[in-house]
């Protein structure tokens, strides 16, 4: 199976070991203490109080309007905060945002923008690198690699508007990848997709939670992907619970999260 290249040296190296002197030495946490978000008058969030880790896949989960989308939001700076702090390491996450890669929900993004998949990709260099050195050969081996790992090599050329939800999903994935974060935050990336798009995501993930990443993943679907996630966060307004999978998927928080009516994947704890 391919790996992914983390690390600059990686590019040039066919040396697997590269691959793992990348990973996190710390520890390193989100530590997300009394956040509240408030849109003019509607309370979005009120007091959520969670610890992200790194190495576990972590979902936030719940209803529609239960505030997911606005917790990543919060969490990197993209609407204020009402009340609380985020801190990564210790310090702001905002102060930060050089170590997030952030996919947005795809409804939030401009399909029309005349762009191939290959810019799309190199541009996630622009924001790690600057505009000046986006451009070098580490970027392009960089974005090749990435391209590959995902299987969109072949679409390179290709308009981003012309493809269907599953692939521009996956080419936004390899725009993370090259963006070398320790922080990798998804919004509904599972949302009308493939199942080979799903497959090809699970599996990227795994590895970057193998490598130490902090993987974050927005998701409402109570399926069998859920299965796939090590951690949760169970949101509707106010945290639920939040904890392993295991612990956060007890009927009683699913009745209070969805009011009583909820459908899951029975073997999903
Ligand atoms: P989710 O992602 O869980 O579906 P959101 O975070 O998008 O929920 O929204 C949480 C609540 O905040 C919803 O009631 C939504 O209508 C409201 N909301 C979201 N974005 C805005 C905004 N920019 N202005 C006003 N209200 C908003
Ligand atoms: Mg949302």
């Amino acid at each position: 199976m391919k790996t992914i290249d983390f690390s600059l040296e990686a590019s040039y190296s066919n040396d697997s070991s590269y691959f793992m002197k990348d990973t996190l030495k710390t520890t390193a946490t989100i530590n997300i203490a009394h956040l509240g978000v408030v849109y003019r008058t509607q309370e979005a969030l009120r007091d959520i109080n969670c610890i992200i880790q790194p190495g576990r896949l972590t979902g936030i989960f719940g209803p529609n309007g239960a505030g997911k989308s606005t917790l990543m939001k919060a969490m990197l700076g993209l609407v204020p905060l009402n009340s609380g702090t985020v801190l990564y390491q210790g310090k702001p996450l905002m102060q930060q945002r050089s170590k997030v890669a952030y996919v947005p929900q795809r409804s939030q993004i401009d399909w029309t923008y005349p762009a191939t998949v290959w810019d799309v990709v190199m541009m996630g260099r622009v924001k790690k690198t600057g505009w000046l050195r986006s451009f070098s050969a580490v970027s392009r081996q960089l974005t090749k690699n990435a391209l590959e790992r995902v299987g969109m090599i072949e679409y390179a050329e290709r308009p981003i508007g012309q493809l269907s939800g599953g692939q521009q999903q996956r080419v936004f994935l390899a725009r993370a990848l090259v963006q070398q974060a320790d922080i990798f935050c998804f919004d509904e990336p599972l949302v009308g997709i493939d199942q080979k798009t799903q497959a090809v995501i699970f599996e990227v993930f795994q590895e970057l939670t193998a490598a130490g990443k902090i993987v974050l993943v927005v998701n409402h679907d109570l399926g069998e992907s859920i299965t796939h996630f090590d951690d949760l966060i169970l949101l509707n307004c106010e945290l639920i619970a939040t904890g392993s999978r295991q612990q956060v998927l007890t009927e009683q928080n699913l009745h209070r999260a969805y009011s009583g009516k909820v459908m899951y994947y029975s073997d999903a704890a």
